[in-house]
């Protein structure tokens, strides 16, 4: 079987696992391409306007899968249970792709995980695999072969940092969603534009998430999604290694909007530039306002010296 990932939101997330998982079961898996301006064209003729960006760039990946699998995987992934909440945007997900795709022939493929309703990852991952013809022993061994090539991929990550900061330069730590920060559209262009300024992109998701949700407390004692409490905590364990931080976010983000405020009011021993991307935007203006925060942070370092 043809298995379709939209590669958007939690694919920059849980993609590796996904990926082993199902080669390991016996099947094909099929990405959409990264993302590109038909992508999010489709997105945004599907989607509803009070969509953020980044669920619109989801919808148009969905869209892009079309013909091409024989199921697409949606998964349903509400929390982390005492990890904390996801944004309430995945919950909808396999509904909003099921409505939204009805008359295309495109099938959703679905997994419902929800600690906080006593339905762990293992189980629902465990449950998926039998409905799809796995024996307990298959579906067991596809889980843990997901899990240790997931476990690798956040362990490459941190590493690379640790790598990155130890470089001569300007260290940037870029914050956002992994989705943003990685997608074609939203993030890869700011990260292309440090590196072209001669500073260091420094990516948020470099961390242990356990560890950074854990220090996240140190900024704000409860913050309820899973995400932001590790944005949180990469800047609590990053702050005293880096000159200054690019918060990215996908307009109109919930999440962001309270938790980005709230990093510009705590922290304040380094310059912050604020993206917030449209569909809109161009990469112009966000490589101007890259420039003249380099060139303040680079002054800044003069200065001090
Ligand atoms: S956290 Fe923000 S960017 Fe992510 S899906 Fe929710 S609203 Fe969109």
């Amino acid at each position: 079987m043809k298995i379709g990932i939209p590669r958007a939101l939690l694919y920059y997330r849980y993609g590796i696992f996904w990926e082993t998982f199902f080669q390991k079961l016996g099947h094909e898996t099929v990405l959409s391409p990264r993302t590109n301006k038909d992508i999010l064209t489709k997105g945004e003729q599907l989607s509803i306007d009070e969509n953020c960006l980044s669920t619109k760039l989801f919808f148009g990946h969905v869209a892009a899968l079309e013909g091409k699998c024989d199921y697409c995987f949606v998964p349903r992934i509400a929390n982390l249970g005492d990890a904390g909440r996801f944004c309430s945007r995945f919950e909808a997900l396999p509904d909003m792709c099921s409505n939204m795709f009805r008359d295309t022939g495109l099938k959703i493929l679905r997994a419902n995980i929800d600690p906080e309703q006593n339905i762990p990852a293992k189980r629902a991952y465990l449950k998926l695999a039998m409905q799809l013809g796995a024996s307990r022993e298959q579906a067991q061994a596809a889980y843990e072969a997901g899990m240790a090539a997931q476990m690798e991929d956040f362990r490459k990550k941190i590493k690379l940092n640790r790598a990155l900061l130890k470089k001569e330069g300007i260290k940037v730590l870029v914050v956002s969603h992994p989705y943003n920060l990685y997608d074609e559209y939203i993030g890869a262009p700011i990260i292309k534009s440090i590196r072209n300024l001669d500073a260091v992109p420094i990516c948020s998701d470099g961390v242990d998430p356990r560890e950074a949700r854990s220090k996240s407390t140190e900024i704000a004692r409860y913050v309820p999604w899973v995400v932001s409490r590790e944005l949180l905590g990469a800047i609590q364990m990053y702050r005293n290694q880096i000159d200054g931080i690019v918060l990215i976010t996908a307009f109109p983000c919930g999440p962001d909007s309270m938790v980005n405020e709230m990093i510009i009011r705590r922290i304040s021993h380094v310059p912050i530039l604020n993206l917030l991307l449209d569909s809109q935007d161009g990469n112009a203006g966000i490589d101007t306002r890259l420039e003249s925060f380099i060139d303040i942070i680079r002054f800044r370092k003069e200065v001090e010296q």
